[in-house]
């Protein structure tokens, strides 16, 4: 008599993210990310075993962390309304929003325990979200600035130039061959040592371009703290 087989959920653990395995009876391996928070699902066929899902799951670490990071800023942009009271994050620490309309020239600035977002009369979501970006733009412009320098002498490199974009994907990236680093303006919410660690990575890729063993020796030599720093980064969504 041939027992009927049902299907079988386990997690697995793949770095500091879980997946969902389900086994059923299908003929190939599928993984996906799903909204909104970026659960990792992956369903297997039923004979398969652990081991080789798990290394198969691994594999595509990298792609797995790029669309959560894609999922989760699609779903912060759908979310913020940029109304009194939301919260918001500036360097690690959560602020209540404060709107005011006027008709003097569009500002944010940090007032104790609040943002005040100065815009003109009537403006839209969208507007509100370009007068807050540039603030963060220009805080997160200030707290990188000596930190390049600083990790420039550490690390004895120089950088040509870096700017700070709207990344989908990525904290940060480094074209070693014009040493020109980008960071991505969401680190202007992030804890200076969270945006210290990205610097320090970007700029250790002009020592060592991928990421190898050398490559994790030196963030272990200069930066021992690296692996939290990027957990933390990983872990929680851009918007808490
Ligand atoms: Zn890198």
């Amino acid at each position: 008599m041939r027992i009927k087989q049902k299907r079988k959920t386990t997690i697995i653990k793949l770095d500091d993210i879980n997946a969902e395995v389900t086994q059923k009876k299908i003929k190939n391996l599928h993984l996906r990310v799903c909204p909104p928070a970026g659960h990792v699902r992956i369903s297997a066929p039923f004979r398969m075993n652990q081991e080789k899902i798990r290394v198969f799951a691994l594999s595509k670490l990298c792609w797995i962390r790029k669309q959560r990071q894609r999922i989760r800023n699609q779903v912060c942009e759908l979310t913020d309304k940029y109304i009194d009271q939301e919260t918001h994050y500036f360097r690690g620490k959560s602020y209540q929003l404060k709107v005011l309309e006027n008709n003097c020239s569009p500002f944010a600035e940090l007032i104790e325990k609040k943002i005040f977002l100065h815009v003109p009369l009537g403006a839209d979501t969208k507007k509100k979200r370009s007068v807050l970006n540039e603030w963060y733009r220009e805080q997160l412009m200030e707290s990188i600035l000596p930190l390049v320098k600083k990790w420039e002498i550490k690390l004895n490199v120089s950088v040509e130039r870096f700017s700070i974009r709207h990344m989908k994907s990525r904290w940060g990236s480094c074209t070693t061959k014009t040493r020109s680093i980008r960071f991505n303006l969401e680190l202007a919410k992030k804890s200076i040592e969270c945006l210290e660690y990205i610097v320090v990575h970007e700029l250790v890729h002009l020592l060592e371009a991928s990421h190898n063993s050398r490559f994790k020796a030196l963030m272990n030599q200069f930066y021992p703290n690296w692996k939290h720093y990027r957990k933390e980064l990983h872990s929680l969504p851009i918007k808490v």
